[in-house]
């Protein structure tokens, strides 16, 4: 399952951020500032607990955050995402995994993991900016499974159709929040039009 967050603050933002003008700075804080809306409607259907809570007039009945929530970057461009979400969810835990492609196989290696306890049972939201091939969000979603995660949401900036179909075929059960899902993979694997590196523009590395 996937949903597109197609609300127009968010594509004017997605605009900007594409423009191969926009320097390091900027795509930084876009990127921030993106996230922190496609994670506002990915955290829409979390357990929540009813609390009471004595107002200077009368006791009001709220809702209250009921579950561990684990954010998980996958490094090194999903940290571009933290600051966003934890400004969102501050007393959320933080975990990693860092992924690569090995060159022969081409399949996604996992070279560092690092998760809070409070993932067994605890809901978790992997953020990546480009949901490109699918294969490390799948294998990353493997590990968090692994790991006993409840429940589990994905949420990127700009996915395709191929990284949707495989995530969606391997791991039916977790929903995908997008701000935008592209035309295709390109033959190096990036996504068209896409935005580039988003690693390399965040952090203002070149190849
Ligand atoms: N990773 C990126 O940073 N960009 C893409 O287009 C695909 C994968």
């Amino acid at each position: 399952m996937h949903e597109l967050i197609d609300h127009p603050c968010v594509q004017h933002k997605l605009a900007i951020i594409r423009d191969v003008e926009t320097g390091h700075k900027r795509f930084r804080e876009l990127a921030k500032e993106i996230t922190k809306f496609v994670c506002y409607e990915a955290l829409k259907n979390i357990k929540v607990k009813e609390v009471k809570v004595q107002t200077p007039i009368a006791e009001a009945t709220c809702k209250k955050i009921d579950t561990d929530l684990v954010v998980v970057p996958v490094l090194r461009a999903g940290i571009g995402m933290l600051e966003g979400i934890l400004e969102l969810v501050p007393t959320a835990r933080v975990g990693f995994v860092g992924m690569y492609r090995d060159e022969v196989t081409k399949e996604p290696v996992s070279y560092y993991e690092r998760l809070p306890t409070q993932v067994k049972g605890g809901t978790c939201i992997l953020i990546d900016p480009m949901l490109a091939t699918g294969g490390s969000t799948a294998a990353a979603i493997k590990a968090l499974k692994g790991a006993g995660a409840g429940q589990i949401v994905v949420v990127c900036i700009v996915t395709c159709p191929e990284g949707l179909e495989l995530v969606e075929q391997e791991h039916p059960d977790v929903t995908i929040y997008a701000a935008a899902i592209d035309k295709c993979l390109d033959e190096r694997k990036y996504i068209v039009p896409g935005l580039g590196d988003a690693g390399d523009r965040l952090f203002g590395t070149t190849h």
